[in-house]
């Protein structure tokens, strides 16, 4: 076994104990690999294994390593801060982008999945720690940002993302999760013909398990997977 299939399988037997000791079906939660960093030979292996999606953070090299079809058939979501003026890069590439968190954002999409004929998935992402250093939407705003992808025709709702502060330990993030579990309970009432309230993303290396038993369906794993990240990189 590679260090990677090792890995992976410890991920994923402690995804089927949080499954389990919730009460939930581990087929209704999907591991996405935050692949940031990794090099395309690493990513393309990843992609043989049992992992449902990759997350990328950054745009370039997002666009590089699909560029060698690197994820293979593996659905690809953005998961990093995406600025307007890259958007064109990423609509169409990525299957959902998750880090969406304002209008101005949302139009963008909007706009260039229009221009390309398509509609783009994508998640809110909520700022639920109301850390000033994190991009995301506030819980309080994020009813009127619904309202407003409702009017938005070229873009699908289908969930939440969040980035909880990161904690010392992980029980301490169990309630920041909770309170995106119940955010995602109230956004359901949103549904219509472009939202669904489908995907609950939450949960990192350090505590999807807290994740999961909060109600996570996606948890983005880096760290635990493919082992400390030698370049540091920011959103
Ligand atoms: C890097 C990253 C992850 C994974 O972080 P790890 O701690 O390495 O598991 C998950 N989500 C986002 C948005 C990230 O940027």
């Amino acid at each position: 076994m590679t260090q990677l299939e090792e890995n992976l399988h410890q991920v994923r037997t402690r995804m089927a104990q949080a499954a389990a000791q919730a009460g939930r079906c581990i087929q209704d939660i999907q591991l996405c690999a935050a692949s940031k960093t990794q090099p395309a030979d690493v990513v393309r292996a990843a992609a043989a294994l049992p992992i449902d999606l990759f997350g990328e953070n950054r745009v370039q090299e997002m666009c590089e390593k699909h560029a060698s079809a690197a994820y293979g058939s593996k659905p690809l979501h953005f998961i990093g801060h995406l600025q307007t003026n890259k958007v064109r890069l990423v609509v169409g590439r990525a299957e959902i982008i998750e880090s969406v968190g304002s209008a101005k954002l949302l139009a963008s999409i909007s706009a260039q999945a229009q221009k390309q004929g398509i509609y783009q998935q994508i998640l809110l992402e909520v700022n639920i720690g109301g850390e000033t250093s994190k991009s995301g939407v506030s819980p309080e705003a994020l009813w009127t940002l619904l309202e407003q992808a409702q009017q938005t025709p070229a873009v699908r709702v289908r969930g939440l993302m969040s980035i909880p502060p990161s904690c010392s330990n992980p029980a301490a993030s169990r309630p920041y999760f909770a309170r995106m579990r119940t955010l995602f309970e109230q956004a359901k009432r949103f549904s219509s013909d472009n939202i669904a309230m489908d995907y609950l993303s939450m949960g990192m290396s350090a505590d999807y398990a807290e994740a999961i038993l909060e109600g996570a369906n996606i948890v983005r794993v880096g760290t635990a997977l493919f082992g400390a990240r030698s370049v540091p990189v920011n959103g």
